[in-house]
């Protein structure tokens, strides 16, 4: 079985940055509206997840570590309009069997928490107490440490933390609600507050423009239209930056659906046609867009890395985002 660990974990877990997205999706499921992390040399040593969230009873502990073990979907039924990023049970399985994993959570205020430890091969978790807030802490050491082959084709501790920051910059933008952190090296790279229900609409707007100034920078900011346009049953809402601030690679478009990270086809040919239509040449848009549905009407769990979504009615969401920028765009010309 663990050579089927060991396989199987090159799904999910490709490079520290594949290890932070799974970890990261499963604070937001647990419900974390604070999610801190920290990271030694490009993950690859060190890489600290901490949530606030509902944190896990000593009873599931090591259920959480087993594969297949998932506490998200409890009927077939479920699995229509799932909310929860994953659901398949098999990240900290994988995570836990190319690492020395560590887990600390508590699901209370007491103080009082649990700790298990899980190492490469010798995994039969042991739970102690360890004190720790409510919420959940994911300490993983020592990356690929027992997959030497793996481990050959990672890349500068600068490559692999530049895609843990994309992984970051792409997460952080999906759900403003939450507060993130990032520390590499002992050093704050980012800390951005949460955008909270009871900040006017103002307030809120603000500080949304202050995180993705700086995930994006003051530019797209300054070159960028707002855009909020609603049908019934569907509303288009974040940032497209003007046709003059396109860039030469397609690294700065980000798409979310009902908060979930997407890159589809049907997506990215309705935003191209706007622009197209508006004056366009052949650079690439930059755009932070989030689309809201009715859970019912998109499946989202096509693939668990893709970003691909499935829509029941493709053509309509296709030229709802159409006419959307269409009109936005046009619009900012005259
Ligand atoms: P999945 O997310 O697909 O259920 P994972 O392997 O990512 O599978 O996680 C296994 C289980 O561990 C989850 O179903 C959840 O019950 C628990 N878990 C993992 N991380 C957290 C967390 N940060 N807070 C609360 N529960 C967690
Ligand atoms: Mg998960």
């Amino acid at each position: 079985p663990r050579l089927a660990n060991q396989i199987a974990a090159g799904e999910v877990v490709e490079r520290p940055a594949s290890v932070l997205k799974e970890l990261v999706e499963n604070c937001l499921d647990a419900g974390a509206d604070q999610i801190d992390i920290e990271l030694e040399a490009g993950g690859v040593k060190l890489l600290r997840v901490r949530d606030n969230g509902c944190g896990i009873d000593p009873e599931d502990l090591p259920l959480a570590l087993a594969r297949h073990a998932t506490s998200k979907i409890l009927t077939l039924d479920d699995l229509e309009g799932v909310a929860s990023l994953g659901f398949r049970g098999e990240a900290l399985a994988s995570i836990s069997s190319v690492s020395r994993l560590e887990l600390i959570t508590s699901t209370d205020d007491s103080g009082k928490g649990w700790r298990v430890v899980a190492e490469g091969r010798d995994m039969q978790p042991q739970v102690t107490p360890a004190p720790h807030p409510q919420g959940t802490s994911l300490i993983v050491r020592d990356l690929f440490f027992n997959t030497p082959a793996r481990r050959k084709f990672l890349r500068t501790e600068r490559t692999e933390f530049s895609h843990l920051e994309e992984v970051f910059r792409r997460l952080a933008l999906s759900r403003p609600d939450v507060g993130f952190s990032l520390k590499h090296q002992g050093k704050l790279v980012h800390q951005l507050p949460a955008v909270t229900a009871d900040q006017d609409a103002a307030a809120a707007q603000d500080a949304s423009m202050q995180r993705i100034a700086r995930l994006l920078g003051r530019e797209f900011m300054d070159q960028s239209l707002v855009v909020d346009s609603e049908a019934s049953g569907i509303r288009l809402h974040g940032w497209v930056g003007l046709p003059v601030y396109a860039r030469a690679q397609a690294d700065r478009q980000y798409f979310f659906v009902n908060g979930r990270v997407v890159r589809d086809k049907l997506v990215a040919h309705a935003i191209r046609q706007a622009y197209q239509d508006v004056l366009f040449g052949g650079r690439h848009p930059v755009f932070v867009l989030h689309l809201e549905v009715d859970p019912q009407v998109v499946d989202v769990n096509v693939h668990p890395t893709k970003h691909e979504v499935r829509f029941r009615d493709g053509r309509w969401v296709h030229d709802f985002i159409f006419s959307a920028l269409h009109k936005r765009l046009s619009g900012a010309l005259i």
